[in-house]
């Protein structure tokens, strides 16, 4: 079974009006979710909540970067996982839809709260294909070179074929004198 990486999307600071106590709770509340998440088989949870730098009240720790740079960070781990987990009240939090709406832009699947099984059920079934060449994950097509079969990425494909078309040119201008007509 390949390895499935879930990113645990839900409200951190947004809606706790600053307050510690609120933030803690978001805290304590994605822990738990995430918890129950690592007992699925083959599953592999990244929560930021208990690994990120957003609660900067002294709590855990102060980078000194922005909101922006900070939510840009988790956009770019999104795109590194197989799907997101959406925490209840999510529709509450500023990055959280960020999260959903990137996740939809880059097509990979959401799980809300209450989908746990669901999400078992595709964690299960899930077949990664991989381009052969440079092991790009995603649409794959098989490719024939010679007598052998590949399972190729486009942009594998169109690299392969770039070079043999430009290796064909090169034959023809170096030993084939075609007659003039
Ligand atoms: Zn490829």
């Amino acid at each position: 079974m390949p390895m499935c990486t879930v990113y645990i999307s839900g409200p951190i600071s947004n809606g706790t009006k600053g307050s510690d106590k609120n933030m803690q709770d978001n805290v304590r509340i994605a822990r738990k979710v995430a918890l129950d998440l690592w007992k699925i088989k083959g599953i592999y949870v990244i929560c930021p909540h208990l690994n990120s730098p957003w609660t900067t009240k002294g709590q855990f720790f102060n980078t000194g970067m922005s909101y922006n740079e900070l939510i840009l960070k988790d956009l770019k781990l999104i795109e590194k996982c197989d799907c997101i987990f959406m925490l209840k009240n999510w529709e509450m939090s500023e990055g959280a839809i960020l999260e959903h709406f990137y996740a939809e832009v880059i097509g990979i699947p959401i799980f809300y709260f209450d989908e746990i099984e669901k999400l078992k059920k595709f964690i299960l079934n899930r077949k990664v294909h991989r381009c052969h060449l440079c092991l790009t994950k995603g649409k794959i097509k098989v490719f024939r070179i010679g007598p052998k079969k590949y399972k190729l990425c486009d942009k594998c494909i169109r690299a392969f074929k770039e070079v043999r078309e430009s290796a064909i040119k090169e034959l023809k201008d170096k030993y084939l004198i075609l007659p003039k007509l």
